[in-house]
């Protein structure tokens, strides 16, 4: 069910929705003082929010200091001017309301997603595609049925599918895909409505890592994230929010050539960065580096914390630092999140990542460049893209449902020609 308020009543619901999710649980009055909101107005929200079952209220925690008359902090007085004591809010976590689905390059992840905000991300149901199956698509929508049963029946509001590769997220299509051609040529978004007959909204897999971990520390404002895994991908938050530019690619790191890397990339091209530092690309290098050691991904990181960063490694490590280095010297910003693999292995190998980005950072010759790993918070990212486009849709979205249901009457493009007037 999408919700239409009006357009002062959308901003100051997703301020408000910002605001919990950054605050875990708050009072009213707390909500309507960070927000400087009048206590009406804010109240009517909540209540409209608690209507629509975004927002649930729990009874107060006790708050340690509280003071000598037992009031609580801050909230005791005011609340009880709302005649709502010791009641506080959260965003709903009783129930599903999203069925997140994440489509790996073998691997397809499910899970029915809360509306708060998850530290970490957990995928109860996962089914595996080989890359020799010969039709993929009907595949996966096969498997997909299968994990709607084990999944049980949620009555979820919309579905959040985190997608690899080039994604036109407004459109909700894979315009181009590296690792996955396949979902270049399938419309994975009813290939989901016919199991799920809800919205479904594509997100690029690394822009939801982004505001994943921007929910999780809303204090980290501006930073480029860069995944390691199958592929290699960044996306980057301004200011709090998704950068926006005006072709629907944006963070391709992967996909920067490294001279003298004659590896073929599955975007078609020679000498990615991609085909060196993925997890395939690691493990090519150190299986013919170390030929004696044991070809696993466990093997490798234990060579790595008894050995260090050899140059089979460095070699792949200095072009993936330069790259980065370049894209915050580009885009001004000072602040990488590493995720993934690089962050997942011995503590050496990210030490040296930093290092090497530092060194080709501009801001690091006279300010300060933090490059800092972190878990992989997808799931917490498509519950925030799934309350930006469902719950609370900003002026965009409800164009975008507004055209659909009624498209606009303008003549065909064709005709420019038969009327030259347009030209
Ligand atoms: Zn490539």
């Amino acid at each position: 069910m999408i919700y239409v308020p009006s357009r002062m009543g959308r901003l100051n619901r997703r301020a408000l929705l910002r605001q919990l999710q950054k605050l875990g649980v708050a009072s009213r009055a707390d909500l309507a003082k960070s927000l400087g909101m009048s206590q009406p107005t804010a109240g009517k929200i909540v209540d409209e929010l608690i209507e629509m079952d975004v927002l649930e209220e729990v009874a107060a925690q006790p708050v340690e200091s509280a003071d000598h008359n037992g009031n609580h902090n801050g909230n005791g007085e005011t609340g009880t001017q709302l005649g709502r004591p010791g009641r506080q809010l959260r965003l709903n976590q009783s129930r599903a309301k999203f069925l997140g689905i994440h489509l790996g390059l073998n691997l397809t992840t499910l899970a029915g997603l809360t509306l708060a905000v998850e530290n970490e991300d957990r995928w109860p149901v996962s089914f595996e595609l080989k890359r020799t199956d010969s039709n993929p698509a009907k595949l996966w929508e096969k498997h997909l049925r299968q994990a709607a049963k084990a999944l049980g029946a949620e009555p979820f509001i919309g579905v959040v599918l985190s997608v690899p590769g080039v994604v036109d997220e407004a459109a909700g299509r894979v315009l181009f895909s590296p690792n996955l051609h396949w979902t270049e040529k399938t419309d994975l978004k009813a290939m989901v409505r016919r199991i799920w007959d809800v919205p479904v909204l594509l997100v690029q897999e690394e822009r939801a890592l982004a505001q994943g971990h921007h929910l999780a520390e809303p204090e980290c404002e501006d930073f480029l994230l860069v995944d390691f895994g199958e592929g290699v991908g960044g996306a980057i938050i301004v200011e709090g929010k998704p950068f926006s530019n005006p072709l629907p690619i944006s963070g391709e790191l992967g996909h920067t050539p490294v001279p003298g890397n004659v590896r073929r990339c599955g975007c078609g091209a020679v000498g990615c960065i991609e085909t060196l530092v993925s997890l395939r690309g690691l493990m090519e290098s150190f299986a013919a580096a170390v030929p004696a050691a044991e070809k696993s991904w466990r093997g490798l990181c234990e060579y790595v914390a008894q050995n260090g960063v050899k140059p089979w490694l460095s070699q792949s490590l200095d072009p993936a630092a330069a790259a980065i280095a370049g894209a915050l010297n580009v885009l001004g910003l000072r602040r990488v999140v590493v995720t993934g693999s690089l962050a997942e292995m011995p503590a050496t190998v990210m030490q040296y990542l930093s290092h090497a980005v530092q060194n080709g950072a501009m801001w690091a010759r006279f300010g300060e460049v933090e490059c800092v790993s972190a878990p992989r918070r997808r799931t917490a990212g498509m519950v925030a893209v799934g309350i930006d486009r469902l719950i609370v849709p900003d002026g965009k979205e409800l164009h975008r449902e507004a055209m659909k249901k009624a498209p606009p009457q303008v003549a065909p493009v064709a005709s420019a020609a038969a009327n030259p007037a347009i030209n």
